[in-house]
């Protein structure tokens, strides 16, 4: 965890607590939506409606011009909608704490749960991304094949005092190293505690 904080230049958790509703909100947008676009189009919509009060009365029209260009644009302003209409319904108006009732949420699977419980409830949990996944599994921190049995195996090994960053951590580190394809394994001060680097890297690289 140090040459992770150090590799992205940071030495504590970022203390990031946006309200709940617009972390799910904004979360179950990104799906499949680069942040560049998840961004703005949250500001668009969290700006005419900040609250699941506001946004459940809002019509779909209008909440997909808001939210354009984010993927599945039009599935996403129903899906944001009956999940603001539910939370009025069954949680008055506000988000639920725990994993079970927010994966009860339609469209919210563990991934945005566990964000809405680490970012704005700080509550211990791990959220597993791409990066999360594919970055555990090259250091050999876990070997699993999907992200959710990643998020099981890690939780198993990591300390609970990690959990809250672990996400940030591995995110800006897979967006500025670690990347999908071509990882930077040369300029990486976590080369000698890396499985990948070992295993594929050097022998892909020493090739004549
Ligand atoms: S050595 Fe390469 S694969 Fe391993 S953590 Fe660093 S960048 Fe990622």
């Amino acid at each position: 965890m140090r040459l992770l904080r150090k590799e992205i230049g940071i030495t504590k958790p970022a203390v990031l607590h946006p309200t709940p509703f617009k972390t799910l909100i904004s979360t179950v947008l990104s799906a499949r939506t680069k942040d560049s676009t998840t961004f703005p189009a949250s500001v668009r919509l969290f700006k005419k409606f900040p609250n699941a009060k506001k946004l459940s009365k809002a019509s779909v029209r209008e909440v997909q011009k808001l939210i354009f260009p984010v993927g599945f644009y039009k599935t996403k302003a129903k899906r944001i909608i009956r999940i603001s209409k539910i939370l009025l319904q069954k949680f008055h108006g506000k988000v639920p704490k725990t994993l079970p009732e927010l994966i009860s949420l339609p469209g919210v699977g563990r991934k945005t749960a566990n964000i809405v419980l680490a970012f704005s409830f700080r509550i211990p949990a791990i959220a597993v991304d791409t990066h999360v996944h594919r970055i555990s599994n090259r250091l050999g921190i876990v070997e699993e094949k999907t992200p959710e049995k990643t998020e099981q195996a890690l939780m198993k090994v990591l300390p609970k005092k990690y959990w809250l960053e672990i996400n940030e951590l591995m995110v800006k580190f897979g967006q500025r190293k670690c990347f999908p394809r071509s990882p930077n394994c040369f300029a990486c001060s976590l080369q000698k505690h890396c499985g990948y680097y070992k295993n594929v890297f050097l022998k892909h690289s020493l090739r004549p």
